[in-house]
């Protein structure tokens, strides 16, 4: 790492915690790892580096506190007064939390995120500070703004920011959104949402949108698609392709098949397969994403998709169908056993695991291969440069009996 690659918070904020490590060392690294936790399946064919390996994320999570007085050190929300009594509230910060603790690190110049919104970040802290608008301050539930989202099309450049408060109301929005425009016009939408609760959940359930249509659009394995500030959408657009079209490559579709894309988001995998196959099925939890899921279809033409909002547990245990080919992508926790038992009884000639937790897909791993599945291929789409995270793509077939 050169010195210019250097960030000042480096082993402090955690994001980015083996970004010291030349880039090839951090893909052999994440191979062995893989290796290790699949022993006994597969080994790892591939691993997918990224020519750029910085400033890959398109999604940027920021919170909004205030720095503590010095000499503070305890666990708790920064104190607003010094040893003598004195009211010394600490600077505005823009980042994210110190492990364990509600220290604030700031984050403006991460070298994940996408390089413009760190400037939207900057630019509203500035606002802040000039404007008087308060952090929220989840201990004694005072002042407002706690959380920024901000999302951006890869290809689109379409800029969200997604304003969160700990407040029902936003005083000053007006002045804030002129503001936020007049430094970055090319801001697409801004949303207002509220999450009032005490979570480590950024968004919460009500939101509005003070500026644009409330969602951006990008464009990934040649379709457009519509995401929502609730709905999932994979944060490294360069590798995304990259994923998906290795997860396709190992379905080996011919054309007729019918195939499940479970915990679908968006419908981003289903969309991309449907190409390649005679109908797709896309389950999601999400309400939002599912939504988006179905206009995606629309927008880009694709008649023979359909999707459920469901858990895909149970849409698997009601509808017995056909299926040739299941994709899988779940969250960190992995799948759970009514879907992974469905899934045995449906038996599908393949599936297909996508995981950005190699510890719970290998557990699922387990379930499926006593269900009558060997694992035949592993590859790894380095996803996430400079963090320990990896994401593994796994082929497993139906034994022949
Ligand atoms: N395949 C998509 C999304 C993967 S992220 C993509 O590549 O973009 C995992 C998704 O699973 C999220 O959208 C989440 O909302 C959804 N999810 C979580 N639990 C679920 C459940 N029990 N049933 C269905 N979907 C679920």
């Amino acid at each position: 790492m050169s010195d210019k690659m250097k960030c000042p918070n480096f082993g402090q904020c955690g994001g980015c915690n083996i970004i010291d490590k030349p880039y090839d060392k951090q893909l052999e690294q994440k191979k062995a790892y893989v290796n290790e936790q699949l022993k006994g399946y597969a080994a790892v064919d591939m691993v997918y580096g990224m020519e750029e390996p910085f400033h890959y994320r398109n999604k940027v999570h920021v919170v909004i506190s205030r720095k503590k007085a010095s000499g503070d050190h305890s666990k708790k929300a920064p104190d607003r007064y010094d040893k003598s009594g004195k009211n010394v509230k600490g600077e505005i910060v823009a980042g994210i939390y110190e492990e364990e603790s509600h220290n604030v690190v700031p984050v403006e110049e991460c070298l994940l995120h996408d390089a413009y919104a760190n400037e939207i970040i900057k630019s509203i802290v500035d606002i802040m500070k000039k404007g008087r608008f308060e952090p929220y301050d989840e201990d004694r539930e005072t002042g407002c703004i706690r959380h920024v989202l901000i999302r951006r099309g890869h290809i689109t450049k379409e800029t969200m920011v997604v304003i969160v408060t700990g407040t029902r109301i936003f005083p000053g929005n007006k002045n804030f959104i002129r503001e936020l425009l007049k430094r970055h016009p090319d801001i697409t939408t801004i949303v207002h949402n509220v999450n009032d609760k005490r979570t480590s959940m950024v968004l919460g359930e009500n939101q509005r949108t003070l500026y644009g249509k409330g969602y951006i659009e990008d464009v990934l394995c040649g379709l457009r698609f519509r995401i929502s500030p609730k709905s999932f959408y994979q944060i490294n657009s360069i590798q995304t392709e990259l994923l998906y079209d290795k997860a396709i490559e190992f379905a080996d579709l011919k054309g007729n098949e019918t195939v499940i894309d479970a915990y679908c988001g968006i419908g981003t995998i289903a969309m991309a397969a449907a190409k390649s196959a005679g109908k797709v099925i896309g389950v999601e939890l999400n309400k939002d994403a599912v939504r988006d899921a179905r206009i995606n279809a629309r927008i880009n033409n694709v008649g023979n998709v359909e999707f459920y909002n469901d858990d895909a547990g149970g849409f698997m245990e009601r509808n017995a169908v056909n299926v040739d080919a299941v994709f899988i992508d779940p969250p960190r926790s992995g799948s759970d056993e009514k879907f992974l038992g469905s899934l045995i009884r449906l038996k599908p000639e393949k599936i297909v695991y996508v995981s950005c937790n190699v510890e719970t897909q290998r557990r699922d791993l387990g379930v499926l291969s006593k269900g009558g599945y060997t694992v035949e291929r592993a590859c790894v789409v380095d996803m996430f440069p400079g963090t320990n995270h990896v994401e593994c793509v796994v082929l497993m077939s139906k034994v022949q009996k």
